[in-house]
């Protein structure tokens, strides 16, 4: 897939259009091969000879950051997500989520192998129960292919050797003894890589518990491997509602034809679906890039969720955009489009304080009698409250509502 020449960039239009990811070099393969999930799980590419055979154009940066990906993150990128790359821009927006950099060597004395502190809010290992009323259950650490900017690297892949082992038994247990939890979202690594029957048998536990009302699975693999996404796994899954699933994507040029598709079998069996980004920097840091991705994940019946600004995980500050760029492209969101197109822009508070909305200030002033707002033009209103103002009519005066005088034309009759 070819992206425009550097300096030159696309339209709003021509970033919506829905292509297939095709099949690059891998042509001579069997169609039955290609839309199997299992084969393109099995044919990733997972090396650095790999990559060099299949990206010549690999630069010095790529290549070290290769080396390193052992020891930190590993490398794995899947034949349809890798078909997305542009072999002749170094900065394409989708090589640049998924191809090493040695620059992920380089941290930063604020980043943290944990920014979210989850670590420290769990329990019993694979449960996170940082909020009241719900916990992050992992299910694996292995995903279908693994991003750069991962915000738990330390632990998916197993490269640096944090040997995630989940007890499914240990964290039904604590979800079954803590009626407040009524929300569980299953993540991880990514749970759609489990098989149907294993993850259905989880399910099902969850369903059981009285207490548990709604359940979510966040993943990637709508995306990076939308072959899984089978009428057979939908069919298990639309056997648990309310179950919603947040997917990730982060450039329209994600959204395949195959990948809509996907998520239109995921959208046919009930499940309402919601998008998480993350704010990248030369990804999607451009007001048009984010734009086309919102109003494509509608036509992909997606909800934008929530932009994530990207988390001081260490390693990733070629990849961090600013906090500011954030709010210019919120900005240049709401109230230019479609509102069910407007994500919520987030910040993960750094050592485990939760999500917090970052907006752009549309509140200019506020007493008890007025509120002044700006619109997305710039327009200045006033919303009267006149809460410290008493009210100005006599009770008579709301019983006898004076009679209007009659039109001209009635009196002359
Ligand atoms: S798919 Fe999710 S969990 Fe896996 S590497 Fe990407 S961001 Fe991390």
């Amino acid at each position: 897939m070819s992206s425009p020449a550097a300096g030159q960039a696309d339209d709003l239009s021509t970033l919506k259009q829905f292509r297939s990811a095709g099949r690059g070099a891998w042509a001579h393969v069997a169609d039955a091969d290609w839309s199997d999930w299992r084969w393109q799980l099995k044919n990733r590419i997972t090396s650095l000879a790999q990559l060099e055979k299949a990206l010549p154009s690999l630069t010095v940066e790529e290549r070290a950051g290769c080396t390193l990906a052992g020891s930190k993150l590993a490398l794995a990128i899947t034949p349809h997500f890798f078909n997305l790359i542009d072999a002749g821009d170094s900065q394409c927006p989708i090589r640049r989520q998924v191809v090493p950099r040695m620059e992920e060597a380089l941290t930063k004395s604020w980043e943290l192998s944990d920014p979210c502190g989850e670590d420290a809010h769990s329990p019993v290992p694979g449960l996170v129960h940082r909020y009241p009323d719900r916990v992050l259950f992992l299910v694996t650490d292995r995903c279908a292919a693994y991003c750069r900017y991962c915000t738990r690297s330390r632990l998916v892949s197993n490269a640096s050797g944090y040997d995630f082992q989940p007890d499914y038994d240990a964290q039904i247990e604590y979800i079954a003894q803590h009626p407040e939890i009524r929300d569980v979202l299953l993540s991880g690594g990514d749970p759609l890589l489990l098989s149907d029957d294993k993850l259905g048998g989880l399910l099902a536990r969850l369903r059981d518990i009285p207490h548990v009302e709604f359940l979510r699975i966040g993943t990637r693999i709508p995306i990076f491997l939308p072959q899984r996404i089978t009428p057979e796994l939908c069919a298990m899954l639309k056997k648990f509602h309310p179950l919603f699933i947040s997917v990730h994507a982060n450039h329209p040029r994600e959204l395949t034809t195959e990948v809509r598709d996907a998520l239109g079998r995921l959208a046919d069996a009930g499940i309402p679906l919601g998008n998480q980004s993350v704010l990248l920097r030369h990804v999607n840091d451009e007001v048009t890039v984010m734009k086309a991705l919102v109003q494509k994940l509608l036509i992909c019946r997606v909800r934008p969720y929530y932009i994530y600004q990207c988390d001081p995980i260490a390693g990733s500050a070629h990849l961090r955009a600013s906090v500011r760029r954030g709010l210019e492209i919120m900005e240049s969101l709401r109230g230019h489009t479609t509102g069910y197109a407007v994500p919520q822009f987030v910040i993960d508070a750094p050592g485990g304080g939760g999500k917090v909305p970052v907006n752009p200030e549309y509140v200019l002033s506020r007493n008890a009698d007025r509120v002044v707002i700006r619109n997305f033009e710039g327009k200045v209103f006033e919303y009267i409250e006149g809460a410290s103002q008493p009210a100005r009519y006599k009770p008579s005066e709301f019983f006898e509502v004076p009679k209007a005088p009659a039109p001209a034309h009635v009196r002359r009759m």
